[in-house]
């Protein structure tokens, strides 16, 4: 039977606006001319390029190589010949190593499809390094290297594996329309994850507004025999950030400062687990993910399957372009996303949305004086008290703001989202935290 979870501290319920693409079937967006691969894709180091410029290169070739603990490969979703290396900003604010590839359209990638008995036979070691090889990162939006999540330390054991089916942010329909039309692949992922982190429960959590993912899982699910419980969750923002999702269906909280396994916990987001099916049943690398773009301003919002490396202005392209002048692009949902400033921005792994937002739907309101209404604390998931933070940070005193927890922030959004004076409360987080990191480093 299917219950309805969620989280007990805070939370809001902004519009969901699913309903703009939640019926789009993905659909394939062209490969740009030029495309533009970041070496850094994901949470930790970069990549070191393999490749210099004149290089000729293959689609699906590695041409980034993993440069430590906590980093991945990057593969080219595309052949042709190497432009340059270069440095790009991302949205995230950094700047970072790039390959311009200018694309050859007779290349294309060549699947090596697996046996059925191969995969039966692989040792969870060998399928962590095909998933390692594959540079797979968490599709949710941090990009964590897969392979070193799914790679349960010494000490520890995961009680539970927890699919997150969630997808919490307006707007979004990337996971939806994964589950909706790959739900087979993803539960035999989701079996393989289980495999390679020893998991004793799976859970998958969907979100309630997403009954007919919830219906297809469902079904695929007994239709294969695989003994997954599949729970209802509340609409409830932040409901599929990591923590609160572990909550949700576990009960546990992760301590401040500690990992999901510290807990039991593993969890793995619907994108990555599809690719970690990919990467095991064709030999796929990760160098594409649906991306869904949305938003007031766009003419036929969709999901497309995008090459990593494609510039917005394709995806822009592709679904229509713009209704009317967009007062702001972001690149992600809106809570958590970034905006971006130059339609040049390519599409990396974690790069869940691209929106384009008019001006009835940006909060450009002024910021005026805290009142001390208390409704960010209020509204908070993690028990911070934003207002106070906000006030350290604002005076330079960052490592007071460390003492009173800053960095169990999320980043989540749900303080800015309560206040009524319209005071940039994660904005002050972000910076916050991006001080104590140059401070440490
Ligand atoms: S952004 Fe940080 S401080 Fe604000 S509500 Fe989310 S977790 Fe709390
Ligand atoms: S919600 Fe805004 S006005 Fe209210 S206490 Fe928090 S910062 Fe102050």
């Amino acid at each position: 039977m299917l219950q309805q979870r969620t989280f007990r501290r805070g939370g809001i319920h902004p519009p969901d606006k699913k309903r703009l693409t939640s019926r789009q079937p993905i659909t394939a967006c062209a490969n740009p001319p030029t495309a533009v691969i970041p070496f850094s894709q994901h949470l930790g180091a970069p990549a070191n390029p393999l490749i210099s410029k004149g290089d000729v290169v293959m689609a699906g070739q590695k041409i980034g190589e993993s440069s430590g603990f906590i980093s991945a490969h990057i593969h080219t979703p595309v052949g042709g010949e190497v432009k340059e290396i270069t440095s790009i900003f991302i949205p995230a604010g950094f700047s970072v190593p790039a390959a311009v590839i200018a694309v050859d359209e007779e290349s294309a990638f060549q699947e090596e499809p697996r046996s059925a008995q191969e995969l039966d036979s692989l040792t969870p070691e060998e399928m962590h390094s095909r998933v390692q090889e594959a540079g797979v990162a968490g599709m949710g939006g941090a990009a964590f290297p897969a392979h070193v999540k799914f790679k349960i330390p010494k000490g520890k054991h995961a009680e539970y594996l927890i699919i997150n089916g969630v997808e919490c942010e307006p707007y979004l329909n990337a996971d939806n329309r994964l589950m909706l039309e790959h739900a087979e692949e993803l539960l035999i992922g989701t079996e393989w994850i289980r495999r390679m982190t020893g998991a004793g429960r799976v859970v998958i959590g969907i979100e309630a507004n997403k009954p007919e993912a919830l219906a297809v899982m469902r079904e695929a699910c007994g239709r294969l025999g695989f003994p997954f419980t599949l729970t209802k969750l509340k609409v409830q923002y932040p409901q599929g950030d990591e923590k609160q999702l572990i909550e949700a269906v576990t009960g546990r909280e992760v301590p401040s400062g500690g990992l999901p396994i510290d807990i039991g916990a593993v969890v793995s987001n619907v994108g990555t687990t599809f690719a970690v099916y990919e990467a095991l049943a064709k030999g796929k690398p990760l160098f594409e993910r649906v991306v869904t773009v949305s938003g007031e301003a766009i003419k036929q919002p969709m999901n497309l399957r995008t090459a990593v490396g494609t510039p917005f202005r394709q995806l822009i392209e592709q679904a229509g372009g713009f209704s009317e002048e967009p007062m702001k692009i972001v690149a992600g949902g809106p809570m958590m996303g970034f905006a971006v400033y130059d339609l040049d921005t390519p599409v990396m792994k974690g790069t869940s949305g691209i929106l384009a937002l008019t001006k009835k739907q940006v909060n450009d309101a002024v910021q005026t004086a805290c009142i001390s209404c208390g409704r960010c604390v209020r509204a908070c998931p993690m028990g911070l008290q934003p207002t106070r933070l906000y006030h350290l940070i604002d005076y330079g005193r960052y490592e007071d703001a460390k003492a009173s927890y800053l960095l169990d922030c999320k980043e989540c959004g749900c303080c800015s989202y309560s206040c009524p004076a319209k005071i940039h409360l994660v904005q002050g987080m972000r910076l916050g935290k991006r001080m104590l990191r140059n401070v440490s480093s």
